[in-house]
């Protein structure tokens, strides 16, 4: 080997390491657009029939902020752990697109509503991450073009409706810490009711700022940036296929430029868009027509009372207070709604572990095989709750509750009832189950000579034997307690 082969040979072997920053932008879900009272319930609905003078940027209007916009995007910004300054403003950012007649966008510049927050993320490892938040700020977006049959079609439905958008410092390293993070973001903006964060209904979009270095330089490479994500497998494959590129440009002897490039989701491949606009393209300013937002800390601590506990806050009390396993207490606690049941079916049966699995496992299951979720839920969390404090109270056997769990699903009937129409009642009578116990001891004096010489397990087969004569309807426990009564 020749020392030019050698130099080839190590260029070659240079790994490289991914930098990532993402920009989220959510639509917030209140009632009403951001400046005006258009409906912000947008989806599917006949094209410009929620528009209006101010929504469609006609010359003289004069917008008014929706105070829930700002006390939604508070709400988020808390829960993300960003600080809240006292003093933000709007600005115009000018740009000339069809869509968006007014021809700025109203949006933050240099004092945004929020900044310096961070979301941890669980990786696949189980090890966790922060990835800081540089800022949240709240926009308006544009209305939508369709193209075809060679004309554009544009449709000011989605005009005026109230943005955040979150940006993410470059502290992302791969694919999966990608992923996680906007699942994490998805999760905290839901949780305190912000946003709907629907991919499928354009609620929640992706633009990734991707650059590779070689591991180890500290220095940042140059980055691109791909705008306008609406999956998180779009988000993943854009990722993935950036990468890509940019080492490919790399070891060929090229610079990746800095440009904004477009997701072309058929083809699966990132294509260029145009140069990388900075702020002096866009002419940003102080908007005219609305006055300065002035947040007092009143208002932050009013609004820190309406944020739930978070699910990682709960998660880890459902795994240090009640002691379920981190599966079932992270499951429970991914959503809000679910864990709201949880907890009211808890407060009835008062037994942590065995109503998660009967959420998790009996009602979760039904529901699944129904392609529905905990909200569509036939059966309260009372009698659900009720269901399992009858078994903890030993009155039925987790058979005879699993046998009449359809039927109390359906018609979300009290399980107390049912059992008594149905005489299922477990034989509570001690005076006739020790009668069944004495006759079974009787019957097996093996076994009991093994149990009294010290054979813990021979117990079960006597246990058995009397459940078959109870036809399952007798409390184990009791069962148990019995028995050894009886043998000591
Ligand atoms: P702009 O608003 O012009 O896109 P920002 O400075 O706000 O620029 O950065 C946008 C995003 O790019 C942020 O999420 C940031 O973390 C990310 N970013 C900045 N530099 C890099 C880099 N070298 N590689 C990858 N991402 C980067
Ligand atoms: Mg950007
Ligand atoms: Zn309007």
């Amino acid at each position: 080997m020749s020392r030019s082969d050698f130099v080839i040979l190590v260029i070659n072997k240079m790994e490289y390491e991914p930098v990532i920053g993402l920009e989220i932008h959510c639509r917030i879900n209140t009632k009403t657009k951001m400046f005006c009272r258009c409906s912000n319930n947008i989806f599917n609905e006949k094209p410009n029939s929620h528009v209006c003078p101010i929504c469609m940027g006609f010359p003289g209007m004069l917008p008014l902020i929706n105070k829930e916009v700002v006390k939604k995007s508070i709400k988020a910004a808390l829960a993300l752990g960003c600080q809240v300054p006292e003093f933000s403003k709007m600005d115009r950012k000018s740009y000339f697109y069809p869509d968006l007649p007014k021809g700025f966008q109203i949006s933050q510049y240099d004092l945004p509503i929020s900044e310096k927050g961070k979301v941890t993320i669980t990786l696949p490892d189980n090890s966790t991450k922060d990835i800081g938040v540089t800022r949240l700020h709240i926009e308006d977006d544009a209305g939508k073009l369709t193209h075809r049959d060679g004309c554009s079609l544009v449709d000011f439905n989605r005009s005026g409706t109230p943005l955040m958008e979150i940006v993410s410092e470059p502290d992302i390293r791969s694919i999966e810490e990608a992923s996680a993070y906007a699942r994490q973001l998805q999760k905290v903006v839901r949780y305190v009711d912000s946003s709907d964060a629907d991919m499928e209904k354009g609620q929640m979009r992706f633009d990734i700022n991707v650059s590779i270095r070689p591991k180890g330089q500290k220095e940042f490479g140059t980055r691109a940036e791909v705008k306008n994500l609406n999956s998180f497998r779009s988000l993943e494959k854009a990722i993935d296929y950036e990468i890509k590129r940019q080492i490919e440009v790399v070891e060929s002897g090229g610079n990746v430029i800095q440009e904004t490039r477009g997701w072309d989701d058929t083809k699966e491949i990132t294509t260029s868009q145009r140069g990388k606009e900075g702020a002096a393209d866009y002419r940003y300013f102080p908007e005219p027509d609305i006055p300065p937002l002035v947040v007092t800390k009143e208002m932050i601590e009013e609004l820190k009372k309406e944020i739930p506990e978070l699910a990682d806050a709960k998660s880890n009390r459902y795994q240090d207070e009640l002691k379920l396993q981190q599966e079932h207490a992270h499951h429970l606690a991914s959503d809000a709604s679910l864990a709201a049941y949880y907890e009211k079916a808890l407060e009835i049966s008062g037994e942590p572990k065995k109503t998660a699995n009967w959420v998790l496992s009996e009602l979760l299951g039904v529901l699944k095989s129904q392609s529905l979720t905990i909200t569509d839920s036939k059966l309260s969390a009372e009698n659900l709750g009720k269901l399992v404090k009858l078994i903890e109270d030993g009155a039925i056997t987790n058979k005879i509750a699993k046998d009449i769990f359809p039927e109390v699903y359906e018609g979300d009937l009290d399980p107390e009832k049912v059992i008594e129409e149905k005489g299922l009642k477990v034989v509570g009578d001690t005076g006739e189950l020790e009668k069944i116990c004495q006759d079974v001891i009787d019957r097996n004096p093996q076994i009991v000579a093994d149990f009294k010489g010290g054979k813990e397990k021979a117990l079960g087969s006597l246990v058995g034997q009397i459940m078959g004569a109870t036809k399952g309807s007798a409390n184990p426990k009791t069962v148990n307690e019995i028995l050894r009564k009886l043998l000591t």
